[in-house]
């Protein structure tokens, strides 16, 4: 049955795709091996470095993230090779099992699976491998599962105290174009990305930026690859073709979609992810529930976990959501399964989107008789307006100053 107005999408990823971006996909499909093709390619591979922020190369892949995932680990890494990687939540256990069904050994540092990547716990386990086996630190930015970002640039200090010469990985899937991320400061040496989630593009491409350091390790690297070999992408690209066919189209919606940022500014962007994630904290405060993120330094600013009450379902909550509101929210996963539902609040929305589907929330906490206190909209507006107050006074001070 159709249904009135718009779907409210709020997962955190796939996300909201802007009209623009699916207009600008919408065209005839052109020659890959042409030449408008390669000044497409020529075009967007520098624009890419800069959301990385990155000076060396970034490869698209025609997959989803866990092909990039894969990519980072067999362009790098030989058999029985030591990685040293973090148990944080659904996605960094993927990763793990994705690396010893490859045949690496991969030593997983145990948490609760409500907070991120522990830069102290990183850093001992990195000091006591005095033999340096440890060939790479794998971290996930944003755990996706909990809403718990990792503090990078202390892992990086972790890394650089113990003097340790392990590669440094990083998720950045749901992180990328929503959240503050610094491939060349931070030095990490692959980073791994998706179109999906804060880079508002349809399922369907990938991204590793490589550093020096990684392209060095790829001459030794003995893991088997074909697909993801990133020499022949490499050597491909300079002249803006790929080695197999591209996902030609998504590369019109990703031009449009870095020019969507271009013209917001990725600091804005930034500055507003973590606007709309603190209103979403404040909503859920004001219901007394409780977030997955236990410590406040590590809360993500793309999406926000929430317990619902002890002997109560997340997943009836989020059906009742659906079917009253046509509001889709993020599931919990593994064993988050049923206890936690998601805001994803990341890509392209603004305040009164926000609002919607908090308000949906809270409706839906209503209807499905969950133990709440009202007012959690309220809260999230109280700040929003709030906050946008003080951004249109601060010019005037300053200009009075
Ligand atoms: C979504 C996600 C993935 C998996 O990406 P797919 O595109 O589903 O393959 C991996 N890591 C993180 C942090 C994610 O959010």
């Amino acid at each position: 049955m159709s249904k009135p107005g718009r779907h409210f999408l709020h997962i955190p990823g796939p996300t909201n795709v802007p009209d623009r971006v699916l207009r600008a996909m919408d065209r005839a499909l052109i020659d890959h091996r042409g030449p408008e093709f390669a000044q497409l390619t020529l075009r967007l591979l520098p624009r890419l470095q800069k959301l990385f922020k990155c000076s060396g190369p970034v490869v698209i892949y025609p997959a989803s993230g866990t092909g990039a995932w894969e990519a980072a680990l067999v362009n790098t890494l030989s058999p029985g090779d030591k990685v040293l990687m973090a148990d944080i939540g659904h996605f960094a256990s993927l990763w793990k099992d994705m690396a010893d069904r490859l045949g690496l050994e991969a030593e997983f540092l145990p948490s609760d699976w409500r907070r991120a990547a522990d830069p102290e716990a990183i850093r001992d386990r990195l000091a006591a491998d005095t033999g340096h086996e440890i060939k790479a630190v794998c971290v996930v930015h944003n755990e996706t599962s909990t809403g718990c970002a990792a503090r990078l640039p202390e892992i990086r200090r972790a890394i650089d105290d113990v003097g340790h010469p392990a590669l440094f990985m990083v998720d950045t899937i749901s992180s990328l174009g929503s959240m503050d991320y610094r491939h060349d400061e931070w030095k990490v040496d692959v980073s791994v990305g998706g179109s999906q989630k804060g880079m508002m593009l349809p399922p369907g491409m990938s991204f590793n930026a490589i550093s020096q350091k990684a392209l060095d390790a790829s001459k030794t690297a003995r893991l088997p690859k074909c697909y993801w070999e990133w020499n022949d992408m490499l050597s491909a690209n300079q002249n803006g073709f790929f080695p197999y066919t591209p996902a030609t189209n998504l590369f019109y919606a990703l031009d449009e979609a870095l020019t969507i940022i271009e013209e917001q500014g990725l600091d804005n962007i930034i500055a507003r992810h973590e606007r709309h994630a603190e209103a979403t904290r404040r909503a859920v405060h004001a219901w007394g529930l409780e977030l997955v993120c236990a410590d406040p330094r590590e809360y993500s600013s793309s999406l926000t976990s929430i317990f619902v009450p002890e002997g109560y379902s997340a997943n009836a909550l989020r059906a009742q959501i659906l079917e009253n509101f046509d509001l889709s929210l993020g599931t919990g996963l593994a064993r988050l399964a049923d206890r936690v539902f998601r805001i994803g609040h990341l890509g392209d929305l603004n305040d009164l989107t926000l609002i919607g589907a908090i308000s949906g929330v809270e409706m839906g906490l209503k209807i499905a008789g969950i133990p709440h206190n009202a007012g959690g909209t309220q809260a999230a507006m109280d700040f929003l307006a709030g906050a946008e107050q003080a951004e249109e006074t601060a010019p005037q001070q300053a200009a009075m100053a």
